[in-house]
């Protein structure tokens, strides 16, 4: 069965947090599952981040590795992505050796790229781009270090996943309203109507 990259599994807001949240439920284990498990999702994950991320990369097409070390190395990106901003959703800040092993990915995977590579996409003339998708990842992440970007990173209650709040008063509880908030006003209701069941002897 083919895996559904709809726009609530891009609720992360930037490609970034999007990677990150390819894998659900990160914090509690023994529900945790790898979306890119099966490594046919990643090229299917690459051609639907292009349609979401336009906002943020303009016309483009993300190239998904194909190589066992290419989809090695998306993988580690992926983990020391989720690891730095994690931190500093719960308040940490940046911290020293995450922010270095993250950087120090980064580096051999920009290093690969070829020489007249354009890294500052979108374009202002608007041509459509093209650039690998682990690349293109870790420069999401690279562009969240401003501080004013790092704090309205959170994780979202219901499914753990990092997502960008950009409202104006920063006020967003969930990755996605219709989605997680919805499931936990139902939970609440049905909270509240076992503890009343439970009151009236039911
Ligand atoms: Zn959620």
């Amino acid at each position: 069965m083919t895996f559904d990259w709809n726009a609530h599994r891009f609720s992360g807001g930037v490609l970034a947090l999007d990677l990150a949240n390819t894998v659900i439920f990160r914090e509690t284990p023994e529900r945790s599952q790898d979306r890119f498990s099966d490594p046919a999702e990643v090229p299917r994950f690459a051609m639907a981040a292009a349609n979401f991320r336009q906002g943020e990369w303009g016309d483009i097409q993300f190239r998904p590795p194909v190589s066992q070390p290419g989809i090695a190395a998306l993988m580690k990106v992926r983990e020391a992505t989720n690891k730095l901003f994690r931190a500093a959703a719960r308040g940490e800040g940046l911290r020293p050796r995450t922010l270095s092993a993250f950087l120090r990915l980064g580096s051999e995977i920009v290093c690969d790229e070829p020489d007249d590579q354009k890294l500052t996409l979108p374009q202002s003339s608007g041509k459509a781009g093209e650039l690998s998708l682990t690349t293109a990842a870790f420069l999401s992440g690279v562009r969240l270090f401003e501080p004013s970007r790092l704090e309205r990173i959170k994780i979202c209650p219901n499914c753990h996943w990092l997502y960008f709040d950009g409202s104006r008063n920063r006020s967003r509880r969930w990755c996605d309203m219709r989605v997680c908030g919805n499931r936990a006003k139902a939970r609440r209701h049905y909270d509240r109507n076992g503890r009343l069941a439970e009151n009236s002897g039911v």
